[in-house]
């Protein structure tokens, strides 16, 4: 089979022609015809070799891991799916320690030992190929009516999973609250999808980014019922001083600065959420101790996740139904480039544009 590989011992990537086709053995598997892969920053890291790991026996690691798909062959046992269906796989596959008590329970995503293993990322191969097999209970089913978008749902599993996880944490307030005031750091799109979330929850949504209008990001905003103001034009006060109290931050760039300087204005009895990986940077001018007394006055939460489990899949795909209803032209909008396989190494360049992904067929 033709797969989008790294080989990140040689620093090389490429479009190889010889992977080796996997077969269905297990009677709980499935067999899938890749259909897209969405490209994110996660994948451009391992495409400059800062990580990705193959699997056992492999020199190189087929990339991709933001995969809808089509099953086209199904164990015996694997009766709750048929070919013809369209799926997203989730990513993280559980590690194999008997004490690791949340992937004996599927929340691989909350794994103890570290021993997870992740489709083109750690140990496994991706989607950037034409057919994967894989046990049946990884497969989260998608309605053909979002076909065109569900590309889209790992992207958005990282919204989902912080919001379920941050609603559970607030109802430490132990009364009826009334639809928050949010904030969306970063127009990317874990931001943007994050901000789409928010508003079929009620909330009212800003979004804060880099860009200046007009600018694709900002009509999206705008087309979402959310409200865009740009860091060049406002400062985080400025920018909250037209606010309310914020009761939610969902910071969606990765970057360390950027998330400290929003933790100033999350209003009293809020949650900050961190989903970004900056690496290893000391933000400059923040007085740790200033921030630790505001937040303990302010009775606040940071919450930072990672990975979704299958109850955040099941979310979104059920969320991404809902905006392709509400807001068709802005879900559309999203995807700014399409490329073919052989054209992979391209997104993985650069960040233009807001969603990238590869056509593996149609
Ligand atoms: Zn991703
Ligand atoms: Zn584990």
């Amino acid at each position: 089979m033709k797969g989008a590989v790294v080989f990140p011992g040689e620093h090389k990537l490429g479009v190889i022609s010889d992977v080796p086709e996997p077969k269905l053995e297990s009677p709980t598997g499935v067999k899938l015809r890749v259909l897209q892969v969405g490209v994110c920053a996660t994948d451009r890291e391992i495409a400059s070799f800062v990580f990705g790991t193959p699997p056992p026996g492999f020199q190189y690691l087929v990339m991709g891991h933001e995969g809808f798909a089509e099953i086209v062959q199904t164990g015996p046992e694997a009766t709750n799916l048929q070919p013809g269906d369209l799926v997203v796989p989730t990513v993280r596959r559980p590690c194999d320690d008997p004490a690791c008590i949340p992937c004996r329970h599927d929340r691989a995503d909350f794994c103890l030992t570290g021993g997870y293993r992740e489709h083109g990322i750690l140990g496994l191969h991706g989607f950037m190929t034409e057919f994967v097999v894989d046990e049946a209970r990884y497969m989260r089913k998608v309605p053909v009516a979002i076909r065109d978008a569900a590309v889209l749902v790992e992207p958005l599993t990282i919204a989902e999973k912080a919001f379920i996880q941050a609603g559970q944490i607030q109802m430490r307030l132990p009364w009826n609250k009334p639809a928050a005031h949010a904030l969306v750091v970063g127009a990317g799109p874990v931001g943007l999808l994050g901000a789409m979330a928010l508003r079929v929850r009620g909330c009212q949504v800003t979004v804060y980014s880099r860009e200046r209008e007009p600018d694709p990001r900002a009509e999206i905003t705008r087309a979402i019922g959310a409200n865009y103001v740009s860091s060049q034009d406002r400062t985080p006060e400025q920018m909250a001083a037209g606010i309310g109290n914020i009761d939610l931050v969902y910071e969606a760039t990765g970057n360390a600065q950027v998330a400290f300087s929003l933790l100033n204005v999350l209003g009293r009895n809020g949650i900050f959420i961190f989903t970004g990986v900056p690496g290893a940077h000391a933000p400059e001018g923040i007085d740790i101790g200033s921030l630790i007394t505001n937040m303990t006055l302010k009775n606040q939460c940071l919450l930072a996740t990672v990975n979704a489990g299958n109850d955040a899949f099941d979310r979104a795909i059920a969320d991404l139904t809902e905006f392709c209803t509400r807001w068709p032209d802005a879900v559309r909008g999203l995807i700014t480039g399409r490329f073919k396989l052989e054209q992979f190494e391209t997104p993985m360049g650069v960040t233009a544009g807001i969603k990238n992904i590869i056509e593996m067929a149609s």
